[in-house]
């Protein structure tokens, strides 16, 4: 038998009971070490998402317990057995939907049929917070390294995976200038991946402590909206800070629409932004630009979601060699049971700690 947190109705968690199906043809059984409580998954209990009677959780990471029949390697082609540490892809890539067939295997039509599915309906464990999880036969997994501790690696699949993809695709530069907006999670991964590719970083946040972290995770200048509180202000400030020569790209990870605008106005001539902070298509999310500057200024637009499933592998190879220069174990500042799944929610979403874990199989 094995236990899933499931979401009831707004903003409630029940603990379900189901046998664990033996894992069929493709599929991968793992009993769950650890699940990151992200953004999107306070989204969903807080009812903001499609979703609805799911088994939360979705970054995590896992031991494998039973391989079904035809699996010997991960998807980099790495021997896997029963003991072995590993971290799948949160979403499926179907290989026949329009945006698969375009390559686009990060948005597949069908990415988030399996996380979205009822508790009830076989196979029960498709979410992070239970005890056990299957892995799914159109589901990416990889082992994960030695040297990457389970905090790190739950979070893998999600935000940094994100932020790698990101960065890879940006075409950043030796020396060119980003300027991150926002010091959450995403803007700390960033910035770590950023600075290893030997960007100059800037960082824009309003609250000092999160910029403090910043710094940790290679900021090399931070700028604190409360301090240069127009945007005219802080974008004199990247000028000083660059010798004049501005900002190749603008990162947007702040989560609010204005960020856009202010994204539009800070990219020098010639740059690109990257807009991932802002994920609502609601009419309520609108926000006023001036298409002007974008031509006048012949800037780039990339709007990027996921990431494409091969860059999971990527994230785990960075974080074998990055896991020590940047702070990546002490995001996590509280740990949870299953059973307090609903209050580790709770807690979450209040703000009252910056990011809780849970372990779904540790002795209540
Ligand atoms: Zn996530
Ligand atoms: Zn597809």
């Amino acid at each position: 038998m094995g236990k899933v947190a499931a979401m009831t109705g707004v903003r409630e968690i029940e603990i379900k009971e189901y046998s664990v199906p033996k894992a069929e043809k493709g599929c991968v059984t793992m009993k769950v070490l650890k699940s990151n409580i992200c953004g999107s998954d306070i989204h969903m209990w807080e009812g903001k998402h499609l979703f609805k009677n799911h088994v939360l959780g979705h970054e995590m990471v896992g031991e494998i317990s039973e391989l079904g029949e035809g699996v010997v390697t991960d998807y980099a082609g790495e021997e896997v057995k029963v003991g072995d540490r590993v971290v799948p892809v949160y979403y499926l890539t179907c290989q026949k939907c329009p945006a698969c067939l375009d390559g686009h295997f990060n948005i597949c039509t069908h990415g988030s049929d399996y996380q979205g599915q009822l508790a009830e309906k076989h196979p029960h464990f498709t979410g992070g917070f239970a005890t056990h999880y299957i892995i799914h036969p159109n589901q990416y997994f990889y082992k994960v390294p030695d040297n990457v501790p389970d905090n790190v690696a739950a979070g893998a699949n999600c935000g940094i995976a994100q932020m790698v993809y990101a960065m890879d695709i940006s075409g950043i530069k030796i020396n060119d200038t980003i300027v991150i907006q926002g010091a959450g999670g995403l803007g700390l991964f960033a910035s770590a991946i950023s600075k290893t590719m030997s960007a100059n970083v800037i960082v824009i946040d309003s609250i000092g402590s999160r910029l403090e972290e910043a710094k940790n995770f290679g900021a090399d200048h931070v700028i604190n909206m409360r301090d240069f509180d127009t945007v005219e202000k802080r974008i004199e400030e990247i000028n000083r800070l660059t010798k004049g020569r501005g900002a190749n790209f603008v990162l947007d990870v702040a989560g609010v629409p204005a960020a856009f605008d202010e994204a539009v106005r800070i990219a020098k001539i010639g740059g690109t932004i990257l807009e991932l902070g802002n994920v609502s298509v609601d009419e309520s999310q609108k926000v006023s630009i001036l298409p002007g500057l974008i031509t006048r200024k012949c800037l780039t637009v990339k709007g990027i979601l996921r990431y494409q499933p091969w860059y999971l592998q990527k994230t785990l190879k960075f974080l074998e060699k990055y896991n020590n220069h940047f702070p990546f174990n002490s995001l996590t500042d509280r740990t949870y049971s299953l059973s307090e799944s609903q209050l580790a929610m709770e807690k979450a979403a209040a703000k009252e700690i910056t990011r809780a874990i849970i372990e779904p199989n540790k002795a209540e």
